[in-house]
């Protein structure tokens, strides 16, 4: 599932196709993915021009020039292909692979620029959605999303006040999209492994007695934002080689420092623990018991 950066990969390799140019023609090869397409998608979307690309969470929102918002999310296995004089290219580049099927080709943008800007999605968990910039931030999807973390909303003070007097946990606390938004379980396990906090530990211990943030939420996020920074800047990097590779595609190497490292040795210098692996509502933590308290 592409996690919050290699969704910001993508936008930021989308960008430059669609900001500033106009749809010309949509063509929607089944009439949903998880949810119906909007109504009237094709009169909506052709002959509008898009003003921007933002991401919110794991959402891509292109606002366009007539005032709606094209709301996108990738689910499980969605990736947009860019077709430009011929030329194939995927941008962002996924920790699990999926591999080209054009049965799976659902939604082609055409750009008046003669690109073409293809939406595939195998399982099709994904959706697009439209809705009125304006009201946007009042929608069910976005109403009550969190602090997004790579903004400025999320601070150590912020995270002190939503975990004050909660009784849950730091993993379940932070993979609360109310709370942080957009953060998956891998960047939930690097982020505590960097912060050396254990998962298990009670998310109240953010905040002091007065609700204000104690220095492990000031790790923690300093942590937050710096696994994902990097993970950006990795598929970022990747995404350079891969247009420089003639269309063949680099191997991509995601690097975890706990996530998916089950029973072997710590990446902390000096530790020598043996990372565990554990089931939380039925998703997997990766955490070092010796150095994450
Ligand atoms: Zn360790």
């Amino acid at each position: 599932m592409p996690e919050l950066p290699e969704v910001e990969t993508v936008r930021r390799g989308l960008a430059p196709v669609l900001v500033g140019r106009r749809i010309s023609g949509l063509d929607a090869r089944r009439p949903d993915l998880r949810f119906p397409l909007p109504e009237r998608f094709r009169e909506r979307l052709v002959g509008q021009k898009v003003v921007r690309l933002d991401r919110r969470a794991k959402y891509l929102i292109a606002g366009l020039s007539g005032g709606e918002d094209l709301v996108m999310h990738l689910g499980m296995t969605g990736r947009f292909t860019v077709v430009h004089h011929g030329v194939a290219e995927q941008p962002g580049e996924y920790v699990h692979e999926t591999g080209p099927d054009l049965a799976h080709d659902h939604v082609v943008l055409r750009l008046a620029d003669g690109t073409k800007v293809i939406y595939n999605d195998p399982r099709r968990f994904g959706f697009m959605v439209m809705m009125p910039h304006a009201s946007r931030p009042e929608h069910p999807l976005f109403r009550k999303l969190g602090a997004e973390p790579l903004s400025e909303e999320l601070t150590a003070a912020y995270l002190a006040r939503r975990a004050f007097g909660k009784k849950v946990n730091l993993k379940a606390f932070l993979m609360d999209q109310h709370v942080v938004a957009g953060l998956g379980n891998i960047y939930v396990s690097e982020a505590l492994f960097q912060a050396g906090l254990s998962p298990n530990r009670a998310a109240s211990t953010l905040a002091n007695a007065r609700g204000g943030p104690t220095e492990k939420a000031r790790k923690l996020v300093h942590a937050i934002k710096s696994v994902l920074e990097s993970a950006i800047e990795a598929g970022g990097s990747t995404l350079r080689d891969y247009r420089n590779a003639n269309g063949k595609k680099g191997a991509f190497q995601q690097r975890f420092a706990v996530y998916d490292r089950a029973g072997k040795t710590c990446l902390k210098p000096n530790c020598g623990g043996t990372v565990r692996r554990e089931v939380h509502s039925g998703r997997a933590t990766f955490y070092c018991p010796r150095c994450q308290r």
